[in-house]
């Protein structure tokens, strides 16, 4: 049987409609940017496999530290007892965080990073005696994962009806999407200032923290907010003494132009989650870490002040080597120059394609990703076009996953200028032709 035919018989795939999708395409390699398929097709990865890709694929040096380590110790539990691997990734995550991020908690994926942080924002408050603290805030069409804190607080996302009756309550601020040249931008700040300040007058004192993925909110649409907003609300909310939260998943690791969003942002947040790009793409791993505030918290004499939380695969030793790793291939490689660069040609090119074609609207380019909304004059259709343009990008060889009508690059930093050029010129050509057929 086919290995395909094997994949059809028994694999559920994440986020698919299986009874319409297309078979899954079977990929045998990959190198840099590039992955091959069975056929020996080649696809440039511009979304870094679901935003984790950081250098590349199957670098080697990466693979290296993941084999070497497999010799020596695969794993361990990690409660009572602890490695070389995790003791050294805690510190080097620590150097490179704001000063007051301290602790550093493991857990496998961006979601439990999340419900981490928010079991650890409450209990710090049933910790210190405030257990009528219960609030949380978040943005309207946040992501923040699919496990059942995560979900509350992106509910507004529109992926869990469902679910709807057993998501806690979380209050959703109103978020000033922008763009370039975005003439409404004052007054969409200013509105969700004032949404601020009129809950913290009411809630303040009941609220456990505001979670927030910083600057780009990834899954609802690349939708991009200005750092000084931002910057302004978490003071407001610390002035208060809630927790903020950075939920840095997609962020975090270079995306932005910074190594973190939030020293883009000028703010150190009180908790935050890094998973995506944490291990370079290679494994599943992640990590909240917390000020030192919090941690002290949880000490006490009794077991019901400790944080009562783990995973079987906590602080895998396989996936702190994979993330040492990555961390030193930023210095080796002088990834965060090559970041700037890849953000100056995303001006150029984007700037151009705008220019070619009218249907491209509400550009943006933060760091290493640039997005644009295509905008059609047919209603309905603007919901479709998304799925039609995915499939026109792939038969040409890009790996492209419009969130519906948003078209966005989000490549892993090894792509080089030449490939960039093509994936743009890929895409000028299927917007002219689709547009042409369909209008
Ligand atoms: C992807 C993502 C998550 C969830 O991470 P998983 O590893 O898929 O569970 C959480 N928050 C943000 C901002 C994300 O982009």
């Amino acid at each position: 049987m086919t290995i395909t035919s094997l994949d059809q018989r028994h694999i559920w795939h994440p986020y698919t409609q299986e009874k319409t999708a297309l078979p899954p395409i079977l990929i045998v390699r990959g190198k840099g940017a590039v992955l091959t398929d069975v056929e020996g097709n080649e696809y440039l990865d511009l979304v870094s496999s679901w935003w984790v890709n950081t250098h590349g694929h199957a670098h080697p040096k990466i693979a290296k530290a993941i084999a070497d380590q497999a010799k020596t110790l695969e794993h361990v539990i990690f409660a009572n007892m602890t490695h070389e691997p995790a003791a050294r990734l805690a510190e080097q995550l620590t150097s490179l965080l704001p000063e007051l991020l301290t602790r550093v908690f493991f857990s496998d994926n961006g979601s439990t990073a999340v419900e981490v942080a928010l079991k650890m924002a409450r209990q710090y408050w049933c910790n210190l005696g405030e257990t009528k603290r219960h609030r949380y805030v978040a943005f309207e069409k946040a992501y923040h994962g699919d496990t059942f804190g995560a979900m509350a607080a992106g509910k507004s996302s529109g992926f869990y009806r469902p679910f709807e009756p057993y998501l806690f309550d979380v209050t959703l601020m109103p978020y000033p999407e922008t763009w370039m040249a975005d003439k409404s931008i004052e007054e969409k700040e200013v509105h969700a200032l004032s949404f601020l300040e009129n809950y913290l007058e009411k809630y303040a004192s009941e609220t456990v923290a505001l979670i927030v993925e910083p600057l780009i909110q990834g899954a609802s649409g690349m939708r991009f907010c200005r750092p000084s907003f931002l910057k302004q609300v978490c003071e407001r909310v610390q002035s208060h003494g809630i927790l903020v939260i950075f939920d840095e998943v997609m962020t975090g690791f270079g995306r932005t132009g910074e190594l973190f969003a939030c020293q883009k942002v000028g703010v150190t947040p009180d908790l935050i989650c890094l998973a995506k790009g944490l291990t370079g793409g290679f494994l599943p791993m992640s990590v909240t870490v917390a000020q030192e505030k919090i941690y002290e918290a949880f000490l006490g004499d009794s077991f019901d002040q400790a944080f009562a939380h783990g995973h079987s695969f906590t602080a895998n030793p396989l996936g702190c080597a994979a993330a040492l790793a990555n961390l030193a291939l930023f210095e080796e490689e002088k990834t965060m120059t090559k970041i700037a660069q890849m953000e100056q040609l995303h001006y150029q090119h984007l700037t151009k394609l705008q220019e070619a074609h009218p249907c491209v609207t509400k550009t943006r380019i933060m760091g290493s990703i640039a997005a644009f909304t295509v905008e059609t004059s047919e209603e309905g259709y603007q919901a479709q076009i998304g799925q039609q343009l995915r499939q026109a990008f792939i038969e040409k060889g890009l790996l492209l996953r419009p969130l519906g009508p948003v078209v966005y690059f989000l490549p892993p930093y090894c792509l080089t200028e030449e490939q960039l050029y093509r994936a743009y010129e890929g895409i000028g050509k299927i917007l002219g032709h689709v547009f042409t057929k369909t209008l």
